[in-house]
């Protein structure tokens, strides 16, 4: 058991070095690949790279970090007590560009699903599979 565990937090912990595949995002994938969902990941020539985009579902998605993405009234959004003004230029940048990257997307008639690295921690993950099963549908019959 203990090394199963060693091999998790390895293999995290390489994740967040090579800066993509980072652990709640790839739970997201298998979940959805288990119910029959087909996919394709970081898609270069879309703006913002969606994470996860399904064509058939006309559904481009994210997964944003909660303090990267400024996610209000979130727990893990709270901003560094020093150096504040950097740290909302930095953020706020973000949340722009990811604005901007939902419009466009939307223009070019992509469905835009951003979901919360919050939402998939162990105890919120099977109700934020479940709708988004039901969003994917609805995105599909549009
Ligand atoms: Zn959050």
């Amino acid at each position: 058991m203990a090394d199963v565990h060693d091999k998790k937090t390895r293999s995290y912990n390489m994740s967040r070095i090579k800066g993509k595949d980072t652990r709640p995002e790839l739970k997201l994938r298998k979940a959805l690949f288990a119910a029959g969902f087909r996919y394709r990941v970081n898609v270069k020539n879309l703006p913002g790279k969606p994470d996860i985009v399904m064509k058939k579902y006309k559904t481009a998605l994210f997964v944003h970090g909660c303090f990267w993405h400024a996610h209000q009234n979130c727990r893990y959004f709270k901003l560094p007590s020093s150096n504040q003004e950097f740290w909302k230029a930095k953020i706020g940048g973000n949340v722009e560009r990811d604005k901007r990257n939902v419009k466009s997307l939307e223009d070019q008639g992509w469905n835009v699903i951003e979901v919360w690295e919050c939402e998939l921690k162990k105890d919120k993950f099977e109700s934020t599979i479940s709708q988004l099963k039901l969003k994917l549908k609805e995105n599909m019959a549009r």
